[in-house]
């Protein structure tokens, strides 16, 4: 059974029958002749269809934001946001599409040479349940609007989450089977990836379970995106506002319960300003109020499942055990709920756990180093290269920094986001593609040439 519960006090919610493969073939009949038809749809026609989506989700903001607190525990503010930050997205490609949908022309010898953009068909979403709703929708938005449907297995443990998306698209009225959730297990993955009706996938989630996806796509020849893990540095330079850093490093670093792939997890700091970036970053965390994610006074909810409270636990403990200084926290709160104190870590050595691992939970690791260079190198000395944050006053150096760290994105006196207008993705064990923006749009289409003779002599 796929169980859904509620991770803040234990409670069982519903229980679903997994589908069953008659089910799956069924859904992706449907989802192929709907594909089919949707992409039949002059673009212009499509849009107002992305519209419309945005406009059902921001109608239904505090239904949706309670049914993504109740399963995965995030503060209901924070749920809430997550469905507008949808809702902007299927805005924002229902206003870029036809700029970058448009033909390239390219000058050759051709008497007309340019790129167009078609469909690839169906893609598979395989998504995680920290963000239930926006890592679904950043995928699905530029997926749909250029003309392909898509087929989502969502986490185990957020299966109201998937029902609740794929109501939004029918409430929406889109044709029905464009989008559409399979509630399986992983296990079902390779066979929905090598089916022929499949022609790609998209994957967010851990490194062990990319690298599995990646295999079976690649001997499936399928295109993939692959947004793993991450464990991102948060550079703290001498010059730095420290105060400005320190509110938004906890910011970064605790939001969604720390349970974020962008989150700051590193936060590498130049020795002459660390005693004062650890104080006023203390000062901060221990003004966060963790409790019922339902009650609006709570500023940290509880973690998604208590196995992956376990998890950071271990972690934490690890660290401990290998000299890291414990500032706070450091242990799981009592009682049902998968809640876990803000903990902060000081004198964290490059080979500690904490500072090794992704911690995917409330923990931060301080970090000190000597000067600029020495900050960059232990940035890099790291299998993910999701995001990086640098602050600096010095301009100048923050862009040549900038280009010295591995990552995905590099925020400059700023935290790391996702943002729609901005392509968004890592290298390194972070996985490869992008998402969003542009750039994340040409993922999932067939990037096609049309060359019109007669050649110019
Ligand atoms: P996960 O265990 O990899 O699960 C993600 C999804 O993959 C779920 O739907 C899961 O299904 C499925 N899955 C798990 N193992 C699989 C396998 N071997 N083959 C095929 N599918 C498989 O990850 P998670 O714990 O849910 O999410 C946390 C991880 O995601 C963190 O590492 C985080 O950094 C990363 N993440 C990355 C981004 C990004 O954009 N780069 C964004 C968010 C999260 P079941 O639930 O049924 O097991």
């Amino acid at each position: 059974m796929i169980t859904s519960f509620n991770p803040a006090t234990g409670e069982t919610l519903a229980t679903f029958a997994p589908h069953d493969d008659a089910h799956i073939a069924t859904t992706l009949d449907r989802a192929d002749k709907a594909q089919q038809q949707w992409a039949q749809l002059p673009l212009a026609e499509r849009l107002p269809h992305l519209l419309s989506i945005a406009q059902t989700l921001r109608r239904n903001k505090e239904a949706l934001g309670r049914i993504i607190t109740l399963e995965m525990g995030k503060p209901l503010a924070e749920a809430i946001g997550e469905v507008e930050k949808c809702a902007w997205n299927f805005e924002f490609y229902a206003s870029s599409a036809p700029q970058f949908l448009s033909d390239l022309m390219v000058p050759t010898a051709a008497a007309d040479s340019r790129i167009v953009y078609d469909p690839l068909g169906l893609v598979l979403a395989v998504m995680p349940w920290n963000y239930p709703f926006w890592q679904v929708m950043r995928a699905a938005a530029p997926v749909l609007a250029s003309g392909n449907g898509l087929v989502l297995k969502h986490a185990s443990n957020v299966p109201q989450c998937a029902l609740a998306l794929e109501g939004v698209f029918k409430e929406a009225g889109l044709f029905e089977g464009l989008f559409s959730t399979l509630l399986v297990g992983a296990d079902k993955v390779p066979a929905l990836i090598e089916d022929a009706r499949i022609s790609a996938v998209t994957f967010t989630g851990s490194t062990p379970a990319g690298r599995q996806i990646a295999a079976t796509a690649a001997r499936a020849l399928k295109k993939q995106v692959l947004e793993l893990g991450g464990s991102d540095p948060f550079i703290v330079l001498a010059d730095a506002d420290i105060a400005q850093a320190a509110t938004l490093a906890v910011k970064a670093r605790f939001q969604n319960t720390g349970q974020s792939c962008i989150a700051a997890k590193r936060f590498i700091v130049e020795a002459s300003v660390a005693d004062q970036f650890v104080e006023a970053f203390c000062a901060t965390a221990r003004q966060l109020v963790v409790g019922d994610p339902l009650a609006a006074s709570s500023t940290q909810g509880s973690m998604a499942r208590l196995n992956l409270r376990q998890e950071l636990d271990a972690q934490v403990q690890a660290s401990v055990q290998e000299g890291a200084k414990l500032l706070m926290g450091g242990h799981a709160l009592p009682g049902a709920g998968a809640f876990y104190e803000p903990t902060v870590f000081d004198h964290v050595l490059p080979h500690m756990t904490v500072a090794r691992d992704e911690t995917f939970g409330p923990a931060a690791a301080i970090l000190r180093v000597a000067n600029a260079q020495e900050a960059v190198r232990v940035a890099n000395d790291s299998p993910f290269g999701l995001g990086a944050a640098l602050w600096t006053r010095d301009l100048d150096q923050a862009h040549r920094l900038s280009r010295q760290i591995q990552s995905g994105a590099v925020f400059i006196n700023a935290m790391v986001a996702s943002d729609p207008r901005i392509p968004f993705g890592g290298i390194k064990a972070s996985g490869y593609g992008r998402e969003l923006g542009m750039l994340g749009m040409h993922e999932f289409v067939n990037i096609k040439t049309v060359w019109r003779g007669p050649n110019k002599t």
